[in-house]
């Protein structure tokens, strides 16, 4: 009897998957790095991450974690010792009291998100997205088997959703709206005064939820008063995640650890996934975003300060060039320029710049500096740059993108 085989045994992916693709972000870190191996001197502008060490006091905090036997699994969502400290966190700093109950601790914000979206979404749930906004919402959406509906934010309305937008993306799937400040990539950031009227419309709208990412609180300039939504809507409180984390506050991106508070029906169903997937954030990683929470808080002004130097020197470099056009960002280190004066212009060998992906591509190769074109965002003709790097390779990048901008011939 003969057996029949499929011919290949070739690897099928999921559906799930299939219309997703690798990061265009960590495609573009991944070609500039190879790039600086093979002896090219790339300035990589791309990486969304703080170049500051983890302070001493953390690390000493997963030393002792370490030394003292608590390495095994821990409670499934955060140990009680982290909890308490997040929910005293988001009282200290927030003015919002979570009990313990309503607190959820992962393997980074972007779990938290991947928790969150997987705990609530039917297929064919819609999930509004002010863009350009952090690439990883339109996937983690669409693995969570939602509809990622995004609406467009231009510069002139500092990349803001306005409530006028919100109300009008608004359908009987709507499930969350995802509001980020200061925001990834553009830096901006929502005051008081611009959340108050979005959270009019929430309430009107009894169905729709709220997941804020507060990722960069703690990254803001001249003064922002940052705010966040549960502390200025009691009535909506029950319907709001609010999402953070140690990452870009203490510079422990590779610690992974990210929390959330919000509504406990809510942050039980997170726990079930988690659950199933990687059962408990690493518990030494844990100790050490503890020791994050509970230790001397004077570096995180510290470190913004620095920040802010960064982003003056590259938002004054971005806009001494004809044909770029800078914003300037409360927050974050990032910053999300139109290059909507050079689409048309042509280069020295001929080739037209005629897309935000096709600058950023010709600056990589032709001046060295690797940056994201806002296509990747959601939103075009611009380019976002990461400034969390040294001063010096930032002068020295805006020296090489203002050289190889003067040698364009413009369209206008
Ligand atoms: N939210 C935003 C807006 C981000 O930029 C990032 C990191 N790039 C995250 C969430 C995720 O952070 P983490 O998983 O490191 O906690």
């Amino acid at each position: 009897m003969t057996v029949h085989m499929p011919e290949t045994a070739g690897f099928v992916p999921a559906d799930r998957i299939a219309t997703l693709g690798v990061s265009e972000i960590l495609q573009i870190g991944a070609r500039a790095a190879a790039m600086k191996r093979a002896g090219r001197p790339t300035i990589i502008l791309g990486a969304g991450e703080p170049d500051f060490d983890t302070p001493e006091h953390v690390k000493a905090g997963a030393a002792q974690a370490m030394a003292e036997g608590r390495t095994k699994y821990t409670a499934l969502d955060g140990t009680p010792e982290l909890k308490a400290a997040i929910a005293e966190k988001f009282r200290r700093e927030n003015g919002v009291d979570y009990p313990v109950g309503a607190i959820t601790v992962a393997a980074g914000a972007k779990q938290i998100l991947f928790n969150a979206l997987m705990a609530s979404l039917n297929p064919g749930d819609e999930v509004i997205l002010p863009t350009p906004c952090w690439t990883s919402y339109f996937d983690i959406v669409r693995i969570a088997g939602g509809v990622p509906v995004a609406v467009p934010c231009d510069g002139a309305q500092g990349f803001r959703l306005s409530p006028g937008d919100l109300a009008a993306a608004i359908t009987p799937r709507s499930r969350w709206v995802i509001l980020n400040s200061p925001s990834n990539p553009t830096g901006a950031a929502y005051a008081e005064a611009d959340y108050r009227p979005l959270l009019d419309v929430l309430l009107a709208h009894p169905r729709l939820w709220l997941l804020v990412d507060d990722m960069y609180e703690h990254i803001t300039y001249d003064g922002f008063r940052f705010v966040t939504p549960a502390a200025l809507e009691p009535r909506l409180k029950d319907r709001i995640l609010t999402v953070n984390g140690v990452s870009k506050a203490y510079a422990m991106t590779g610690w992974r650890i990210g929390y959330a508070g919000g509504p406990e029906a809510l942050i039980r169903a997170m726990a079930v996934v988690q659950s199933q997937s990687t059962s408990c954030p690493s518990s030494i990683s844990q100790a050490a975003a503890l020791a994050a929470l509970t230790g001397p808080q004077e570096l995180l002004a510290e470190r913004a300060e620095s920040f802010r130097r960064r982003r003056d020197l590259v938002v004054a470099g971005l806009n001494a060039i004809a044909g770029i056009e800078c914003r300037v960002p409360e927050g974050a280190f990032y910053t999300f320029a139109s290059c909507a004066g050079l689409i048309g212009a042509v280069t020295p060998s001929g080739r037209v710049i005629d897309c935000d992906r096709a600058f950023c591509a010709w600056l990589l190769e032709e001046a060295d500096v690797a940056m994201v074109p806002g296509a990747a965002f959601g939103l075009s003709p611009y380019f976002r740059i990461s400034y969390a790097t040294s001063e010096a390779e930032l002068h020295e990048a805006l020296a090489r993108i203002t050289r190889a901008c003067a040698t364009l011939t413009r369209p206008h």
